[in-house]
């Protein structure tokens, strides 16, 4: 068991088993896309350390970029998205792969695919670490997701608590 600020966590996936799965992930989307120099697109902060894991393994010519939107506070998702900061490269023309930590609900990964494709990209697809069916009110598209999980809050490996909690290698899951 762990405290992250005020909350009890408890280990759910190891790091291991995450480092396993994002080889798999990288491993597909690398065959998936030889030959069309696709376009990373993490959303920060929460996919900076899945990102970066991720892109270290793909094995074809790729670049990657970060964007920045707040949609979230504290372990309660509030459905809003703000503005989509950063996007510094012409997505024009493009294979994109958004790259996220958690899809939720899916309000976020909605409205930021509507934003993106508003550029005129080739594709767009999302790579999710994360994925929580059950609390879907939106119907997202998902092609590469690591692990399907229980509708419950969790922190590390990036995600965090109010802040805290994203340097953990594993990931964790509120107790009970
Ligand atoms: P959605 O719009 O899909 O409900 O929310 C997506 C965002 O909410 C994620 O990018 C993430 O920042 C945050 N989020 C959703 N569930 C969790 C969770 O269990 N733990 C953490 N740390 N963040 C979450």
């Amino acid at each position: 068991m762990i405290t992250v600020k005020d909350k009890t966590f408890v280990p759910f996936i190891g790091a291991d088993t995450i480092e396993q799965r994002v080889a798999e992930l990288a491993a597909q989307i690398s065959t998936d896309y030889e030959g069309k120099n696709p376009l990373f697109i993490g959303v920060l902060n929460g996919s900076f350390i899945f990102a970066a894991d991720l892109f270290k393994k793909v094995v074809i010519p790729a670049q990657i970029t970060f964007i920045k939107l707040a949609s979230y506070s504290a372990t309660e998702s509030t459905g809003t998205v703000e503005e989509v900061l950063g996007l510094n490269i012409d997505i024009a023309n493009r294979h994109i792969v958004i790259v996220e930590d958690i899809v939720d609900t899916g309000l976020t990964m909605t409205e930021l695919l509507k934003t993106l494709k508003e550029y005129q990209p080739l594709s767009v697809a999302v790579a999710t670490l994360l994925h929580k069916p059950e609390a879907a009110k939106k119907k997202v598209e998902l092609k590469y997701v690591g692990f399907p999980i229980d509708n419950k809050f969790v922190v590390g490996y990036g995600l965090d608590y109010d802040g805290y909690g994203r340097n953990l290698p594993s990931i964790y899951i509120l107790s009970e």
